[in-house]
């Protein structure tokens, strides 16, 4: 009524972000990915965001046969039909990758927005960055636990960036705006400082969880990672390169983790494996390498992939 503007934010893609099989309880999987597939109703069918493969929604589970598969989860593309259903008469809009396919796609959407012909803006991280709406006064962080709880020493301050970036958004213009997140952990330092804009409280509970772990900044970090098609091999050589590797690494007082499946145990066909090493002082770290020369380097059947200072432990 008041004619103001909503955003609800949520990075996640698809209607149903989870298909399960109610006899085996498993979730269907890409074919070649160790990635769940995620289901688009507009175009009625399974897309799995890493390799872009699609499929039709099976009939039955492909793992044991059982006819009765669960849709659950939800994406940008759920809401956006929530919000239509429960706000009839608002004008909704959806702005992720997959919405803004078309060329200019964002550019028609972002001048509607800005003529406000939109009331209620669905969107992924596209919708957080970069954009400035001084009409949209309330901004709803959808399940923003999804961040938090990924398993990546970053995961705190991923969130904390996005709270932030997001709250940050609303009230531009003259208008006071308002900002609510969907959590189970409300008093979660992320949360909590993100909200306050209080960056130096947030680094502060952030760095004693760093230092304990011995986590950037406080240590560096380098991760190898092992893939191949053949699981077996890639897992042996794992365990042949953190043969050679640990010795090393324990007289230079650096810690190994692993060889283990990284979380994304397997892309594109390729079968994962990681070790990572975590050292006090990045130079270290630098001795390490030459030692396993020869076992490091990438054969057609098995790529080897060192990743100084990773920005992603997935
Ligand atoms: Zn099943
Ligand atoms: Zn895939």
């Amino acid at each position: 009524d008041r004619k103001e503007q909503a955003l609800l934010f949520l990075n996640r893609r698809g209607y149903h972000t989870t298909i399960l099989c109610t006899g085996c309880e498993e979730p269907l999987t890409c074919r070649d990915c160790d990635i769940p597939m995620t289901f688009y109703k507009a175009p009625g069918h399974l897309l799995c965001h890493y390799c872009g493969r699609t499929s039709a929604p099976p009939a039955r589970c492909p793992a044991c046969g059982h006819t009765c598969i669960r849709f659950t989860g939800f994406g940008t593309e759920l809401v956006e039909h929530a919000a239509r259903s429960l706000f009839p008469h608002a004008r909704v809009a959806r702005m992720d990758s997959e919405a803004m396919k078309a060329r200019d796609a964002h550019v028609d959407l972002f001048s509607k927005i800005r003529s406000r012909e939109i009331d209620i803006l669905v969107g992924t991280q596209m919708a957080a960055k970069g954009l400035d709406f001084p009409g949209i006064t309330l901004i709803g962080v959808v399940a923003a636990d999804t961040s938090l709880l990924i398993p990546d020493f970053r995961s705190a301050e991923r969130t904390f960036q996005l709270v932030t970036q997001v709250a940050g958004r609303s009230g531009r213009g003259a208008k006071e705006g308002r900002v609510l997140v969907q959590t189970y952990s409300p008093d979660h330092y992320a949360y909590q400082a993100a909200l306050g804009h209080d960056y130096e409280g947030f680094a502060e509970k952030e760095l004693v969880h760093r230092r304990e772990a011995r986590y950037p900044p406080f240590g560096s970090l380098l991760r190898i990672v092992i893939q191949g098609e053949d699981e077996k091999a890639v897992r042996e050589r794992s365990g042949v390169i953190a043969e050679a590797l640990g010795m090393g690494a324990a007289s230079l007082g650096i810690t190994m983790l692993g060889p283990s499946p990284c979380p994304l145990s397997r892309i594109k066909r390729l079968f994962r494996y990681h070790i990572v090493f975590r050292a006090d002082h990045g130079r270290d770290l630098e001795e390490l390498i030459p030692r396993g020369e020869r076992l490091l380097s990438s054969t057609k059947r098995i790529q080897v992939l060192i990743d100084r200072d990773p920005t992603s432990m997935m």
